[in-house]
């Protein structure tokens, strides 16, 4: 098949079956970009009441990169991925010092920015500015590697370049815009990874995979990511109104969010034992204990559990406290921080 037989076919089907999106409506490399952002590892009905709150709370650029990280990851929360909301800012910030708040328009300098990779650049040079390079996500190595038979490993840097330059030939440099949405739309609606609609395709003739029956090994991804294991014994102590919480910081999951004094193990421990060999817990009493719930993140399984105890605290533990970026909280201001969704989650039910 050649490319403008691909690139026709597929531009028309586009046509007639693209979903109605507010960041298809604009050319603004801005919002293009939010949508871009919010829409990594997220499906569209989870994304798009996320878009729609950026863009009214910041409608501008310059309206992002002021705005305090808090209040960022206050919006991004329940998004997952927390690095991205801190990147999003961190890039705001660089356009609108760097740049005077306007967009570079070349996929090299877009690729340079803090939080836009080679598929990020391409999407906003491309649908923005019209350049002719092709983005290759998930959707596009799928819909590539069956349309054209291609058994290369998604995985692997070869496969990557393979694809990177299969769509580079396929593209239509006069409308490398509408192509780039039409191969990844097409990918998230029609040649789906599990029961591709085959019978009804645009390709079903041409389609390698089809007419191999290869749906089920194309695309070929080896590498198998590795689950860690970690539980996590949250330890909610209130004094009067107010509940202990810290902000997370290190080069953890979840930096710059809030939680609760936190015990972490390897294996799961009885909180009895996790107290008693606790410095600051020991000498609380257990008020009550949840079950335990399991919260899958992209390369982790955490086992968490929420303790409620009650604990007076000696001016010693007072100054351990600010130590440890632990700070009492009342609800009004909790209800203003940025928290895990399980956190959130616990304290919504606990109410
Ligand atoms: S024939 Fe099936 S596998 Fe091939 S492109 Fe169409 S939907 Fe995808």
């Amino acid at each position: 098949m050649n490319a403008e037989f691909f690139s026709s076919k597929i531009i028309d089907w586009y046509l007639d079956h693209q979903r109605d999106l507010p960041w298809r409506r604009t050319r603004d490399p801005y919002k293009i970009w939010l949508s871009e952002i919010i829409l990594q590892q997220t499906r569209v009905v989870q994304g798009l009441p996320y878009y729609l709150a950026f863009v009214s709370a910041y409608p501008t650029i310059d309206s992002l990169a002021k705005a305090p990280e808090q209040k960022i990851l206050r919006l991004w929360q329940g998004l997952g991925y927390y690095s991205r909301a801190r990147n999003l800012h961190k890039c705001a910030r660089e356009i609108s010092k760097k740049f005077n708040g306007a967009f570079p328009k070349s996929f090299n300098e877009l690729v340079r920015l803090p939080g836009i990779g080679p598929y990020t650049a391409a999407a906003i040079a491309s649908i923005a500015f019209k350049e002719n390079v092709a983005v290759v996500d998930g959707n596009v190595f799928r819909v590539m590697a069956r349309v054209f038979g291609v058994d290369k490993d998604i995985a692997s840097d070869e496969g990557k370049k393979y694809f990177f330059s299969l769509a580079n030939q396929l593209i239509d440099k006069n409308q490398p815009d509408i192509f780039n949405q039409a191969v990844m739309e097409f990918g998230a609606l029609h040649c789906l990874p599990q029961n591709p609609k085959c019978a009804e395709c645009i390709f079903a003739k041409h389609c390698e995979a089809n007419k191999k029956n290869l749906q089920d090994v194309l695309p070929v991804k080896s590498k198998k990511v590795k689950i860690k294991n970690r539980y996590f014994n949250y330890f909610i102590i209130r004094s009067k109104n107010k509940l202990l919480m810290r902000q997370r910081n290190g080069k953890d999951i979840w930096k710059g969010l809030y939680d609760f004094y936190l015990v972490e193990t390897t294996r799961s421990r009885k909180v009895e034992t996790l107290i008693l060999e606790d410095e600051f817990l020991n000498g609380s009493t257990i008020i009550n204990e949840s079950k335990s719930f399991t919260h899958l993140l992209s390369h982790q399984k955490l086992k968490v559990k929420f303790i409620k105890v009650e604990k007076s605290l000696t001016k010693k533990e007072e100054l351990v406290i600010k130590n440890q970026n632990l700070q009492w909280f009342s609800p009004t201001q909790i209800s203003k921080l940025p928290k895990p969704i399980l956190v959130d989650r616990f304290l919504r039910e606990d109410r």
